[in-house]
């Protein structure tokens, strides 16, 4: 199935080309998006919510106002219809119902309306019932009370009972004070409970002086006029704050304000916690008496604390869900591609293996084929035949069809063959082999895997020899899953090998029975020389053994005489350069034998890769050279004397002529004459003669120098040849030959003397010359009597 048709989509919708960071983008932007629209709902509800809350607790704070103004008027109510139902209240009466009354009232009193005619009358009275220095009074104006200038009607305090303990404003007149007096004038006038403007307090606690004054008026059954009023003073810092939260606990802000003037409102109270932050607020009048108030409630600091919105908690929480889901989404998605381009590269790499398996497979059942000269048979565990090429079906004469899945690899072979081999690798690892593995086990001596020569029998019966490689088969995991025979037909080269060592055999038999050896030798390219082949003559030769020299050409030229070693190996290379025919005479020195004589002879032949070989014959040569050496001793000596004849006296000359002509050294020729040797021959006879001659060569011969050569020219003539000698040595040598010769006679004959004539070489003088001078020395020597030594000097 092609890759782009199962395409998958991450999370079952994102595309996986889509850039892992425009998908975080999205999601971060969608959760920001979803975050702000749910904070903003959150926010909503929390401002209802907060608005009910705020509106409960201020309808609750606006009852219990206005449950505390209404308890103020019925117990004011309750005070004056006490006064109202009686005929008289004494001051201890009066305290005690006005006890139970004093509550959030700072003070009640009783002022009865006195005119100014009883004003004296009262006074006594007041102070006959126990109100010492009794006296109606009016403010002075710095506070204190002075007794009240003479007026028409005087409200003064009679009775009263209040919450401070100092001075009480007893005796005060109620109607000398402008705000005081209206008020009572309306409270007469409604015949109802009336309320003052905000006043100054008198006698109460400091705290609590700013208040209003209630008032009733208390009027006798039937009649229309009151007599007097019952009057509370009210601090309204009491009245609405009595019973408050502590500051900072309350959660609302409260405010009373007065309404009385139109010009400038007064706040009668205003409670200690401040006001928050906040729209929200309630205002309501409430009524005491005939006059309003206005309430302010607006939440407090603690309120709106207590009453937070969780919407910033709840943006902080979804912007970190968002910012997370949006880096999860990131990592899955980038690493999902990843895996997907990991799989796709994968899958590739396996589809190129793929092929590349294919074209293998393709190549090796090509070559299988191909091979039609090699039987390569691969089997399975069981020996069962699953490969059978071209070259099997054509060596073994069976087609593929009828071998493959039915035959044995076993079947192919001779079974006693098997069976022996089997029986000789049972004895080598000392347990019984079935005749199936004895094809395929090695010997084990040389380790590896080795080809070995079977007899495998053809479809018609006949055999053939195969050289079969057998090694084991082995799968991925190197789990053995069968073996695979290549067998090669060897029949032809088995043929060929026999034939090569007839040939080889009849080569070392003529080489065994030829003198000397036979040999290649060669020459490589670069000048290194080999042996290639050494017949078994050769280890006498030279007395090394052939192996040695065809692992080692250099031992041979340690055998060689130093002094030929190297004209041997230049006459080889010259051999080489030129190919001419090799052949060289040369002394061996041999370990057992001692000192030899060879002489090689060997054709060489120009390779094809450069270099040259020689194929050659080395035979032992010392008998025929010493007999070569005889026969030369013989050639240059005098049979008579036994001294070197003139042959060799005319080599030596020669040789010893171009020495001193190269100017290394001089030469001095001593010639002599036997003096009238006729005579003794006549004498004596020619035997006596010749025993004369052997006698004087034998005297020359002792007193003769180791380098000095004495040759017989002829007859009765003798020369000495003196290497580097100059003419006093060649002197006084001649002297001591003549003074030899002459001092004591030979037997039977006597005194034999002899004629010297001596000549030393000149530069640039021929040995022609030289020995003519000689001679001219001897002839002088004759001339002037003989027996004497006559030196040519001139
Ligand atoms: P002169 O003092 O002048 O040399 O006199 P001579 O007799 O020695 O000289 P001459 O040349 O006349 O004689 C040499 C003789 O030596 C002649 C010859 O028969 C003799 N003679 C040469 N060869 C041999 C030899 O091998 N054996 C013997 N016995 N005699 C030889
Ligand atoms: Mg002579
Ligand atoms: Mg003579």
């Amino acid at each position: 199935m092609a890759l782009h048709q199962v395409r998958p989509r991450i999370l079952g919708f994102i595309s996986e080309d889509v850039s892992a960071w425009l998908v975080a983008t999205l999601v971060l932007l969608a959760g920001s998006f979803l975050t702000a629209v749910l904070s903003w709902a959150m926010m909503n509800l929390f401002g209802q919510q907060l608005r009910q809350r705020f509106e409960l607790q201020a309808e609750e704070r606006f009852s219990r106002i206005e449950e505390r103004f209404q308890e103020q008027e019925q117990r004011l109510d309750g005070l004056r219809r006490f006064f109202a139902n009686s005929e008289s209240v004494s001051n201890d009466e009066f305290r005690g119902y006005a006890e139970a009354l004093l509550r959030r009232t700072r003070a009640l009193a009783w002022a009865p309306r006195v005119r100014r005619d009883e004003r004296l009358a009262f006074e006594q009275q007041a102070r006959a019932d126990g109100s010492i220095n009794f006296t109606v009074r009016e403010a002075d104006g710095s506070g204190g009370l002075r007794p009240a200038a003479e007026r028409d009607e005087y409200v003064p305090v009679l009775y009263v009972q209040s919450q401070a303990s100092y001075g009480s404003p007893l005796g005060m007149d109620l109607l000398f004070e402008p705000v005081r007096r209206a008020t009572l004038d309306r409270a007469r006038q409604s015949g109802r409970l009336a309320v003052s403007q905000p006043l100054d307090l008198i006698g109460v606690d400091p705290a609590f002086t700013r208040g209003v004054l209630l008032a009733a008026p208390v009027t006798r059954p039937g009649a229309t006029e009151p007599f007097g009023y019952v009057v509370a003073a009210i601090s309204m810092r009491q009245l609405a704050g009595d019973g408050l939260p502590t500051a900072g606990h309350d959660n609302l802000s409260m405010r009373v304000i007065d309404l009385s003037a139109d010009d400038r409102e007064e706040a009668l109270f205003e409670s200690p916690t401040p006001a928050g932050h906040s729209e929200l607020s309630e205002t309501r009048r409430v009524r005491l008496a005939d006059r309003d108030y206005r309430v302010e409630l607006r939440p407090s600091r603690t309120f709106l604390t207590t009453n937070h919105s969780s919407a910033a908690s709840l943006v902080v929480l979804g912007g970190l869900l968002s910012l997370l889901l949006s880096a999860l989404l990131y990592v899955l998605v980038s690493q999902r591609q990843r895996a997907l381009k990991l799989v796709e590269q994968r899958t590739r790499e396996l589809r190129a293996r793929e092929q590349e398996l294919r074209g293998t497979h393709g190549q090796l059942r090509g070559v299988l084929d191909a091979a039609t000269e090699v039987a390569i048979i691969a089997t399975d565990l069981r020996g069962v035949i699953t490969t059978f090429n071209a070259g099997a079906e054509q060596m073994l004469g069976y087609p593929s069809s009828e071998v493959l899945q039915s035959m044995t690899l076993e079947s192919l072979h001779v079974p006693r063959e098997l069976q022996a081999r089997a029986a000789q690798l049972g004895a080598r690892f000392g347990k019984p082999i079935p005749t199936c593995h004895a094809m395929l086990l090695e010997g084990g001596e040389q380790g590896g895997q080795q080809a070995r020569e079977w007899t495998l029998v053809r479809r018609d019966g006949s055999h053939l020899t195969v050289n079969m490689l057998a090694t084991p088969m082995l799968d991925d995991q190197g789990l053995w899953v069968g073996h695979l025979a290549i067998c090669i037909d060897i029949t032809e080269r088995k043929r060929v090998h026999e034939a090569l060592a007839a040939r080889d055999l009849l080569l070392k038999k003529l080489s065994a029975h030829v003198p000397g050896g036979i040999y290649q030798f060669k020459m490589d390219f670069n000048g290194r020389f080999s042996v290639i082949y050494a017949s078994d003559g050769i280890r006498d030769i030279y007395e090394l053994e052939p192996h040695v020299l065809v692992q080692n050409a250099e031992a041979i030229f340690s055998r060689i005489h130093c002094l030929d070693a190297s004209r041997v190996r230049s006459s080889i290379r010259a051999s080489a350069d030129t190919l001419s025919p090799w052949r060289e005479e040369y002394r061996l020195q041999l370990p057992q034998r001692g000192l030899r004589w060879v002489r090689g002879e060997a054709t060489p032949e120009e390779l094809p890769g450069g270099g040259v070989l020689w194929h050659g014959y080395i035979s032992d040569i010392s008998d025929l050279k010493r007999v070569e050496e005889e026969l030369r001793a013989l050639s240059v000596t005098d049979a008579l004397t036994g001294i070197r004849n003139r042959r060799y006296f005319q080599e030596r000359l020669t040789s010893e002529m171009s020495r001193v002509e190269r100017g290394s050294g001089g030469l001095a020729v001593i010639m002599l004459d036997i003096d009238h040797f006729k005579r003794i021959n006549d004498q004596h006879g020619h035997a006596v003669g010749d025993r004369v001659l052997q006698a004087v060569c034998q005297r020359v011969a002792q007193r003769l120098r180791r380098t000095d050569v004495f040759c017989r020219l002829g007859g009765e003539e003798f020369v000495v040849l003196c290497p580097d000698t100059d003419s006093e040595s060649a002197y006084a040598l001649a002297l001591g030959l003549w003074e030899g010769l002459r001092s004591a006679p030979i037997e039977d004959v006597g005194i034999v003397t002899a004629s010297f004539g001596i000549a030393t070489w000149r530069a640039g003088e021929g040995a022609d010359a030289l020995l003519l001078r000689a001679d001219s020395g001897v002839y002088a020597a004759k001339q002037a009597g003989r027996d004497r030594v006559e030196t040519q000097l001139g």
